[in-house]
């Protein structure tokens, strides 16, 4: 395989996509003063993270949360003018399954908060909750790196986690990597619990944003792109990558550019069918074609202004409704709620009005809400991530080509799909590009 570095011309780099993998690399390019120019398929950036506005209100395509550990997103949003204090509603690690399980972390130095917060959980017999401390300290100590991949389910059994598994940590795994227990990945899994739960104290903070996903990182991302000297264009998809010589030519809805190099970040969908007409592109198209996916619905109910839920974020045990999302408290949105349900399972058999059905009935089942919703909006997600698989093989940033680039949540890495995954390879990609200058 040929290396960047023999990449050696002006340079002037062309982005394909811009969600949060395109927008991360071009800012870090434009941040070094690299030209840099974003072509964007859709008529609003932010891809899978993106603002819908339905009937006046602005929501986004899924309720999402991030992680304190997401250092990476936080820092780039940061970069191009967020603010975090003010854009998120942070929440210390609390997590409440209805009338059945409640982990609330204390303040206390990692690893002893969470460490604490197992041994005080509500809704278990001691037993079981000195199971789940040991489980997480047979981890660390094992650094947690495991000498074989296993599902994250074997794993819980080996460790005798008992009702654990369906109490708290397939509620972790299902939201984490959007994967059942039975396939997940125990390594990817704990890539996820040694970031978050292991490091300092606030990495465990759970942040929900308060303003939507296109205006969070993507809208200002634009803005400091264009500071800096670059462009962004949407509603303008890149339709091939031809290699001339040391070049690229893209080809876009608005003409051909000629780029020094190329940085995919399409969905995989589009990555793969773009790659598959460039041989020395096309094994990687096989690749990305094999990788299994996993659907997210959300499900938002607008009730009245006065009904909320006794917590911002709270989940269901047992329920359709995997975690609900109370709008009101996280974004001012009164009377809002947002449930998610994660990963493959019967919902994907009901219909969308049965499924607010199903949803409204659980509200009013276990919450006592019996008010009608006044409306109600299902976004349902059929290939919202990669399905986090045992032994997974990922394509990796570079490619081939040696100025032909892959960035996504799905290119190669420590994390499932999430925003940090997604941002991580962009910043790899760009990096790979700086050393070449
Ligand atoms: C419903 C839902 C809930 C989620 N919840 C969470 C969560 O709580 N926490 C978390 O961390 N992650 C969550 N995720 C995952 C997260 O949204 C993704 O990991 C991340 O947005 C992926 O970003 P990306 O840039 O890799 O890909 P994408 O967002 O898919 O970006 C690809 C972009 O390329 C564009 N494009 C496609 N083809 C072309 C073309 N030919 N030319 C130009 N542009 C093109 C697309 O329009 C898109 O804008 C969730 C995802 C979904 C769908």
């Amino acid at each position: 395989m040929a290396g960047i570095q023999d990449v050696a011309q002006e340079l002037n780099v062309g982005i394909i996509g811009g969600g949060y993998a395109g927008m991360a690399a071009a800012v870090t390019l434009a941040q070094h003063g690299i030209p840099v120019t974003v072509f964007e398929s859709a008529k609003q950036l932010g891809g899978r993270a993106r603002g819908v506005l339905y009937n006046n209100t602005q929501l986004d395509n899924g309720q999402h949360i991030l992680l304190g550990c997401y250092h990476q997103t936080l820092k780039l949003i940061e970069q191009v003018g967020g603010n975090i204090k003010e854009d998120f509603l942070r929440l210390p690690l609390q997590l409440t399954l209805h009338n059945r399980f409640e982990l609330k972390a204390p303040h206390l130095p990692a690893p002893l908060h969470l460490l604490l917060g197992l041994l005080g959980a509500k809704g278990l017999p001691f037993g079981e909750r000195m199971r789940a401390s040991r489980f997480m300290l047979a981890m660390r100590n094992a650094r947690f790196t495991l000498a074989h991949d296993t599902t994250a389910l074997e794993l819980l059994r080996t460790h005798k986690q008992g009702e654990l598994i369906r109490l708290l940590w397939e509620p972790i795994c299902i939201s984490a990597l959007n994967t059942p227990v039975h396939k997940a990945s125990a390594q990817v899994l704990l890539n996820v619990l040694r970031d978050s739960l292991n490091g300092a104290r606030s990495d465990s903070d759970m942040l929900l944003p308060r303003i939507n996903f296109s205006a969070l990182f993507p809208e200002r991302a634009e803005k400091y792109i264009n500071r800096h000297g670059g462009a962004v264009f949407t509603s303008c998809g890149a339709e091939a990558i031809v290699p001339m010589g040391k070049e690229i030519e893209l080809v876009t809805a608005r003409g051909t550019q000629r780029c020094s190099h190329v940085i995919c970040a399409a969905s995989p969908t589009s990555s793969a069918r773009l790659f598959r007409t460039v041989p020395q592109l096309a094994p990687i198209a096989e690749q990305i074609e094999a990788i299994p996916c996993q659907p997210i619905y959300t499900v938002y109910l607008q009730y009245p202004e006065r009904v909320r839920l006794p917590h911002a974020m709270l989940g269901f045990d047992r329920g359709v409704a995997q975690w609900l999302f109370d709008r009101g408290q996280i974004a001012g949105q009164l009377g809002l709620i947002a449930a998610v349900i994660s990963a493959e399972g019967v919902h994907q058999e009901l219909e969308q009005e049965q499924l607010v059905q199903k949803v409204a009935q659980e509200l009013h089942k276990q919450l006592g809400i019996t008010r009608v919703p006044l409306w109600h909006q299902v976004i349902a997600e059929k290939r919202a991530t990669f399905s986090c698989e045992v032994d997974l093989r990922r394509p990796a940033q570079i490619t081939p080509l040696p100025n032909v680039l892959l960035a996504g949540d799905y290119t190669a890495g420590a994390y499932p799909a999430t925003l940090e995954g997604a941002i991580m390879s962009g910043i790899r990609c760009a990096n790979e590009i700086r050393k070449a200058s």
